[in-house]
């Protein structure tokens, strides 16, 4: 596989948006905010490394200075893993393809926490989990808590 990160390039923006000015302690400066996936080309953005065009963008905020930046979910592996961003980017493809199935773990912790979804809703997915049988009521409103956590996600302007 291609590694497309420029490592040195993304290393020096982050360290210009840190506190620390030495990487190691300026890594954990860092964390995932939020994701979003964009559907429309026009509006692709480009990678703190340079790297464009992106699709599948994490935000990252600084916890000491609040400062921001987006980095592609390729390269946020590179040195954030607290979310596994790439796994909710397969999860969010699989229910845009299929709307009845069922959100990861991953999915469903993530969007709870930024409050996509409610408590009722994370509830209800969570007591789903390995359970095969369901109800059509149960499966309307699955689909509707995907689409919640679609309409969050995906960025189509
Ligand atoms: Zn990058």
């Amino acid at each position: 596989m291609t590694d497309w990160t420029n490592w040195y390039k993304l290393k020096e923006k982050l360290l210009s948006l840190s506190n620390s000015n030495d990487w190691s302690s300026a890594e954990n400066e860092w964390i995932l905010d939020h994701i979003y996936y964009i559907e429309k080309w026009e509006t692709y953005e480009t990678c703190s490394c340079g790297h464009y065009p992106i699709q599948e963008v994490c935000v990252i905020i600084n916890s000491e200075n609040n400062n921001t930046t987006i980095v592609w979910n390729v390269c946020i592996k590179k040195f954030i893993d607290q979310i596994d961003s790439w796994n909710l980017f397969d999860w969010l493809k699989r229910i845009s393809r299929d709307l009845s199935s069922w959100p990861s773990k991953e999915l469903i912790e993530y969007s709870f926490l930024k409050w996509h979804i409610t408590e009722y809703e994370y509830n209800f997915c969570k007591s789903r989990f390995g359970k095969q049988n369901f109800y059509w009521k149960q499966m309307k409103f699955r689909q509707t808590i995907n689409q919640k956590i679609l309409d969050k996600i995906q960025k189509f302007n």
